[in-house]
């Protein structure tokens, strides 16, 4: 039976990229072996690129944007999946070449849903988002260099998403974190989440002259790409990793092999859009083990669908702090 729902439309035309709210019925939704109701998604930055079209993020059109969701299965041919599983969904192509999360209903092969860990509600997995199981992650890459709970661990872009998370991550399993932000006035924030000393980021995202650093960090999340990428791969100590993620500086890494073959860093690429499903189990399942789902309320605020066009904007303008949850009913 065809079902009626409200989503976010974007349409590309010769006058450029418009988005607008329509309502829209279950017929209307791509192919797809699950079929799910929607409670809530989020806002992350590939969102925003695909919102305000600074990035060819979305790939058809019309589309309906938002790479994750969250809800509960209304409708299944899947083996895995039946009516009433709470269920998870990030990336996969979903938001670019798939209609995605802002909407109240959205139909996907169930070879790309998780199921939603009980320890974590629908609001709580948006909260995390893909940003939050990217930094989980990026956790998981560096942790078997982390060695000693008195070296320090860098996690740059520190006030967003995957920053914010990956701190909390990080001092709740007692590491010490230098979170590096533009955002002096964000300070308390960082440290309520955990971050033992924060540094002005304008520090990493200038050329380096050396290509060699003094050694600072044992470790680095690194969501910011560019400059900073390279500078925190210089101040990288012997033996040490460095997961990077993003690109909010930039895609260029303008860094020499000096730390790779003098000090043995170890550089992780963290992929969460096609990253195979054994490892999605897992980092959620760790999410909800090692997340402090206080310090998640600390770092995530709840918004209207209808509030989404403009969050777009605010991320990419770096002025969203930690995640976004996206009520999609209201
Ligand atoms: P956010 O916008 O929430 O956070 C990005 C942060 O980067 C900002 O808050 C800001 O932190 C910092 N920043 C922004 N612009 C600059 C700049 N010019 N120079 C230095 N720092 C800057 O985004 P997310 O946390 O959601 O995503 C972070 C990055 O990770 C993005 O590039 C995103 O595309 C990427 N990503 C990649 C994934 C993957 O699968 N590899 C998955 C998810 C995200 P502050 O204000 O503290 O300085």
């Amino acid at each position: 039976m065809s079902e009626a729902f409200r989503a976010l439309r974007l349409t590309k035309s010769d006058e450029g990229l418009s988005s607008e709210f329509v309502d829209m019925t279950t017929d209307e939704l791509m192919e797809g072996d699950v079929t799910i109701n929607v409670s809530h998604s989020t806002v992350n930055y590939k969102d925003g690129l695909a919102i305000t079209g600074a990035a060819p993020v979305a790939r058809i059109s019309p589309i309906i944007p938002g790479i994750d969701f969250a809800g509960v299965v209304e409708t299944s041919s899947h083996a895995d999946f039946k009516t009433g599983d709470d269920v998870i969904l990030n990336g996969f192509g979903v938001g670019e070449t798939h209609f995605g999360g802002y909407a109240g209903c959205a139909r996907v092969s169930g070879d790309w849903l998780v199921k939603r860990p009980q320890g974590i509600s629908a609001a709580q997995s948006m909260g995390i988002g893909t940003a939050g199981y990217t930094a989980m992650l990026c956790v998981m890459a560096i942790e078997n260099s982390l060695t000693d709970k008195e070296g320090e661990i860098l996690v740059t872009g520190a006030a967003g998403g995957v920053g914010s998370v990956a701190i909390s991550l990080l001092a709740s399993a007692g590491y010490k974190v230098v979170a590096s932000t533009g955002r002096a006035s964000e300070e308390s924030y960082l440290k309520d989440l955990g971050a033992s000393r924060i540094i002005d980021r304008a520090t990493l995202s200038e050329p380096s002259k050396r290509p060699l650093g003094k050694e600072n960090y044992m470790a680095v999340v690194d969501a910011v790409g560019s400059h900073t990428l390279a500078n925190a791969i210089a101040q990288t100590r012997y033996g040490g990793a460095v997961a990077a993620c993003g690109l909010a500086q930039g895609a260029d890494l303008p860094a020499t092999v000096m730390p790779f073959i003098l000090r043995g860093i170890t550089l992780h690429g963290v992929d969460s859009v096609m990253a195979p499903l054994a490892l999605r189990r897992e980092a959620w399942a760790r999410l909800e083990r090692d997340l402090d789902l206080a310090k998640l309320d600390i770092l995530s605020h709840t918004h209207a669908l209808t509030d989404v066009p403009e969050l777009a904007q605010a991320i990419l303008a770096g002025q969203v702090r930690g995640r976004v949850i996206v009520d999609v009913s209201k």
